[in-house]
C-alpha cells in the first residue's frame, strides 16, 4: 500500500522547490491525485473539488496536472475516445486492470516483471521511452450486475 499522505507531502515539497505556491485549490486537486482512488480523470478530480473551489475551472485542474506531469509525477493513461485517466500515487509505468463496462482501472499485482520493455526495444532496435501493459476486463462489482 502507497502512503497517500506521504505522497501529498512528497508532491508539495518538490512543487514548491520549484516555486510553485501552494494554493487551497491546488491543494485539493494534489490531495485526491496523491490517492488517485480509481486513476481519476480530470473531470472527475474538478467534480470532486467544485463543491468546495466553485470559482475554480477544469482549466485548474488540467494546468496543475501538466505541471506535474512535466515533473514526471503524474503518470497519463490515455483512452481513445475517453477521457485520459491519471495516477499521481504511482508515476512510472505499472501493470492497470481496466474495467470494459465502467471504466474502473486498479493497478494489477504481479509477482514479477515478465515482459522487460528495455529487452523488447533493443531487440528491435528502438531507444526504450515508456511502456504501457493494460489488462481488460470486468471488474468485480460488474460481474455482480450492480450498474457501472
Ligand atoms: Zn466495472
Ligand atoms: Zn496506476
Amino acid at each position: 500500500m502507497i502512503d497517500s499522505r506521504a505522497r501529498l507531502e512528497e508532491l508539495i515539497s518538490k512543487l514548491r522547490a520549484r516555486g510553485h505556491r501552494i494554493t487551497p485549490q491546488r491543494l485539493a486537486i494534489l490531495k485526491i491525485l496523491a490517492k488517485s482512488d480509481g486513476h481519476p480523470s480530470a473531470e472527475r478530480i474538478f467534480e470532486q473539488i467544485r463543491a468546495d473551489f466553485p470559482t475554480t475551472s477544469l482549466a485548474t485542474v488540467y494546468k496543475m496536472i501538466a505541471t506535474l506531469k512535466g515533473m514526471n509525477e503524474v503518470l497519463e493513461l490515455e483512452f481513445g475516445d475517453h477521457s485520459n485517466r491519471y495516477d499521481g500515487t504511482r508515476p512510472y509505468p505499472h501493470v492497470h486492470v481496466v474495467c470494459v463496462n465502467c471504466r474502473a482501472i486498479m493497478d494489477g499485482e504481479i509477482d514479477r516483471q515478465d515482459v522487460d520493455p528495455q529487452q523488447v526495444a533493443a531487440r528491435a532496435g528502438y531507444r526504450l521511452i515508456g511502456h504501457r501493459f493494460d489488462v481488460y476486463g470486468v471488474c468485480p462489482d460488474c460481474q455482480a450486475g450492480s450498474p457501472g
